[in-house]
């Protein structure tokens, strides 16, 4: 039984701790944008987020264009969380995985 490895664990199921920027800036997290088409990769501020768009603000599953003059290009919000080694898009399914005790209620409600 090997423990895991905190790179290991999809950022996916980080989500549930780190919805919104607030949440995200509380446990460090650090944000960037990448542009699909140019590449240009900026910081996201996330204090500056919460100010300027509400502390409630997610940047899961959200795109943005590009600042980059001239560039038509997208970008992807990615974030590294402390002990990853390489900034993940925050792209996740809007499902979120069920927990345990959402996972007895169902259980009852079967039975
Ligand atoms: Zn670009």
């Amino acid at each position: 039984m090997g423990q895991r490895n905190a790179d290991r664990i999809p950022i996916t199921m980080r989500r549930a701790q780190c919805e919104t920027v607030a949440d995200m800036a509380a446990a460090v997290w650090d944000v960037i944008t990448a542009c699909r088409a140019c590449g240009l990769a900026m910081a996201v501020d996330l204090a500056l987020v919460a100010r300027v768009s509400g502390p409630k603000t997610t940047l899961w599953n959200r795109k943005a264009r590009c600042r980059r003059i001239g560039c038509a290009g997208w970008v992807d919000f990615r974030a590294k969380a402390p002990g990853m080694s390489i900034h993940e898009t925050l792209a996740a399914d809007d499902r979120l995985p069920i927990t345990e005790g959402e996972r007895a209620r169902r259980n009852r409600e079967d039975g």
